[in-house]
């Protein structure tokens, strides 16, 4: 993964700009950066475009978008850049978020007219720490269906992309001026190609266990439910040419990755009402706070697992999920039309979890906050049929990563940019503070394709220079 000088390359062709990664970031860079004129090449180590954003369920937040209007909900950047800072404790850069917001409606806006990815407002709840319903999906809530629009657009508009080629090196100067890639293919050939401007699409280091250990240790032994061939490369290179890296203990952790299933069961079912408990039935924190930073709580219980406990009334909305509907045809989720029956099917304790009902019950009458923080004002109590799903603590992706400006320009320590060089999504340091609990829901893929689209037309805009 090392940096060569430009006289070990061979350059068998030459182009304007190359993208490494072709996630969700490096699919929108590629369509920006030739919709700017720039000659482009994506290249993707796999065999097809996918990465974590294909995991994902694809909910890309935004502020001010026409959806949003229609459904007369009041948004703005400044309201949505508060609640990023608002969740990573004002430990992020502030400016960064609110630039990011204020990009954000024309991403989607952008995604929808110009890419053909049919996006809609998840209007049946609201992700925790967001002040309003700014979360826009594909028809099934997937992160597949908004890779495959995005491959489409990629396919419509032309935009070359080169799969099986997993990049290797970076050429580059002793001031940092990138020059060139070298890539591997599959048989253990490379070749070398020339650009002009190199965008990092290429996400973080989740699929590196050495570098978590390093840089993340809390969650080195939750189950990684990411993309296994993001190994960090964009911060190893970045590093060796002189870019500044932040927040590397940040993380995007999970809560709900149904145990031995590997399905994520996702949190409206939480913030509706349902609840965490452990092995003897007792609730342990305020799962509301955040699906990221419970996953720690999570690994804490005994044998690492929890049930994610609730009843048909958030089963329900559940349904709106392609991984829920999943999690279900697997057989993940237990059912009980009473409390012995769910209690029987899970082997929990009956006398602990009656006791959590009784205590959530006196909650939402008393209109009480609890002795972890959480409150369930305007919830009903859980009554049966109930349901339960067994789950361990996951880490999908990393937050830190490659310091850059608010045109996705890669920075050195002391604030200057690097010559030619972008990053974009879980390569560049994100926006959600040094930890997990900065994450609010949408911060991934909000820098993904923003970042992406800002770095694909900067990118293409610096070439004269
Ligand atoms: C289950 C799950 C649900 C999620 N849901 C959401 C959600 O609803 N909303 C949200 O905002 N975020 C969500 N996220 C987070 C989101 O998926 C990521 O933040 C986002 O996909 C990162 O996009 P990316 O393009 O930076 O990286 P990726 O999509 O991971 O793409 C990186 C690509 O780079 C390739 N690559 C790596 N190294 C090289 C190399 N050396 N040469 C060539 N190619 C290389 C990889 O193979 C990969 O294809 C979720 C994550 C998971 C796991």
């Amino acid at each position: 993964m090392s940096i060569l000088s430009l006289s070990e390359a061979d350059f068998s062709f030459e182009l304007d700009v190359a993208v490494i990664g072709a996630g969700a970031c490096g699919l929108c860079a590629g369509l920006a950066a030739q919709a700017a004129g720039g000659e482009v090449l994506i290249l993707e180590r796999d065999p097809s475009a996918l990465g974590t954003s294909a995991m994902s369920t694809g909910l890309i937040p935004a502020a001010g978008t026409s959806a949003q209007k229609e459904a007369d909900i009041i948004d703005s950047p400044e309201i949505f850049a508060r609640d990023i800072c608002a969740k990573s404790k004002f430990r992020t850069d502030e400016e960064l978020a609110l630039a990011l917001a204020q990009e954000s409606a024309k991403t989607i806006e952008w995604l929808v007219n110009d890419c053909e990815v049919p996006l809609s407002l998840v209007d049946s709840f609201v992700y925790p720490g967001h002040s309003v319903m700014r979360m826009h999906g594909t028809p099934n809530r997937s992160g597949a269906e908004l890779m495959g629009s995005l491959s489409h657009a990629i396919e419509r508009e032309g935009v070359p992309i080169l799969t099986n080629a997993k990049v290797t090196n970076l050429f580059a100067d002793d001031d940092g001026r990138v020059y060139g890639v070298r890539f591997e293919r599959p048989d253990g050939s490379s070749e070398d190609l020339g650009c002009r401007a190199i965008i990092l699409a290429c996400c973080g280091f989740a699929g590196n266990p050495q570098m978590l250990s390093q840089y993340i240790p809390e969650i080195k032994d939750g189950e990684f439910f990411g993309h296994p061939g993001n190994k960090g490369d964009a911060v190893l290179w970045g590093d060796a040419l002189g870019a500044a890296v932040a927040d590397m203990s940040a993380y995007q952790g999970h809560a709900g990755l149904a145990k031995g299933f590997g399905i994520p069961i996702l949190w409206p079912c939480i913030v509706e009402g349902g609840v965490q408990i452990n092995q003897t039935g007792q609730r342990f924190s305020n799962e509301a706070r955040g699906y990221s930073e419970q996953a720690v709580d999570v690994l804490r219980q005994e044998g690492a697992v929890a049930w994610t406990f609730y009843d048909e009334q958030r089963h329900n909305l559940m349904l709106e999920f392609d991984d829920y509907k999943e999690a279900v045809a697997a057989g993940a989720i237990r059912k009980g039309d009473s409390l012995d029956e769910i209690c029987m099917e899970t082997k929990l304790p009956i006398d602990g979890v009656s006791q959590t009902l009784l205590d959530i019950a006196s909650l939402v009458d008393d209109d009480q906050t609890d002795q972890f923080g959480r409150s369930f004002k305007g919830k009903k109590a859980l009554s049966p049929p109930f349901y339960a799903v067994k789950v361990t603590g996951a880490i999908f992706h990393t937050q830190g990563g490659l310091k850059v400006d608010k045109n996705a320009h890669v920075l050195r320590a002391d604030g200057s940019a690097l010559p030619n060089l972008y990053a974009g999504g879980g390569a560049a340091r994100g926006i959600s503070g040094p930890d997990a609990s900065g994450y609010l829901a949408g911060n991934g893929l909000l820098t993904a394709t923003t970042y992406g689209r800002l770095a694909g037309l900067a990118a293409v805009a610096d070439l004269d220079d």
